[in-house]
């Protein structure tokens, strides 16, 4: 479970994440949705710990990762993160995306590979390199190296939008259906209303910062805060 408390963080003097408080339960997913520019990616970059937070704590499964005084470096915090541009490196091969993902747990295991990549449904791909994948397949590479160190929470950013629409349902479903079968909780990205409600168990409706309200999908949609978030959900019938 991951439990992050009071998270803030400022850039040049403006405050871009104003006291964040949110949860992720294991096998669950919870939605950060908000508008571009409100601080989601910061947030993610924050509990990954590639960024430093200014004020607040993040903790998981009991263990403390950083609150202030201390910080666990990311690559201990066992915590997955995919962006948007899964970004594989180009001159390697799908096995040594994958292996990448493995550094600082004891070196590139093959076995460990192989097992991934069947995970993912590319059994046959390990010695392909990005430009031949398409892009659902390079997607799915991505996925094997988020999975590789066994996360306890994987941490998505927008991870489908690059897509195509055909391809986005069917890898999204697929995505989250593996990670909650691996009681792996989720906190997943979003500036769409209507992918918040399909995927989210928990939705956290994010603005200028802020954590305005929090909630199943059912309840944010039937009860919105203020008249801002019923505009955000108007779009979606
Ligand atoms: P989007 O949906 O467009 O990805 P976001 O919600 O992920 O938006 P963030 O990337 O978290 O937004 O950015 C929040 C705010 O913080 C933005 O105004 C951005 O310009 C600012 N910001 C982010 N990183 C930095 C940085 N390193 N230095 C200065 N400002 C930053
Ligand atoms: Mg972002």
């Amino acid at each position: 479970r991951l439990e992050v408390r009071h998270l803030c963080r400022r850039f040049d003097g403006r405050t871009v994440v104003d006291d964040v408080s949110l949860s992720v339960m294991p096998g669950q997913v919870t939605c950060l949705l908000g508008p571009s520019g409100c601080g989601k990616s910061t947030t993610l970059r924050m509990i990954a710990g590639v960024e430093q937070q200014d004020s607040g704590e993040i903790w998981a499964d009991g263990q403390m990762l950083c609150d202030g005084r201390r910080t666990v470096p990311p690559e201990q915090r066992r915590i997955g993160l995919m962006f948007q541009d899964f970004a594989l490196f180009p001159h390697l091969s799908v096995a040594e995306n994958v292996a990448f993902g493995l550094r600082g747990a004891g070196g590139a295991a093959g076995g460990r590979v192989d097992e991934l990549l069947c995970k993912v449904g590319l059994p046959g791909k390990r010695d392909a390199f990005p430009h031949e994948l398409s892009g659902g397949e390079q997607q799915r590479v991505a996925l094997a190296r988020a999975l590789a160190p066994s996360p306890r929470i994987m941490l998505m950013d927008e991870p489908f939008s690059g897509l195509d629409n055909r391809l986005r349902d069917g890898i999204r479903d697929e995505t989250l259906a593996l990670l909650k079968a691996e009681n792996t909780g989720v906190l997943l990205v979003t500036h769409e209303p209507e992918e918040a409600m399909r995927m989210a168990d928990e939705v956290a409706l994010m603005r200028a910062g802020r954590i305005v309200q929090k909630g199943a999908p059912y309840n944010i949609y039937n009860a919105p805060i203020d008249k801002d978030a019923l505009a955000f959900f108007s779009d979606i019938n």
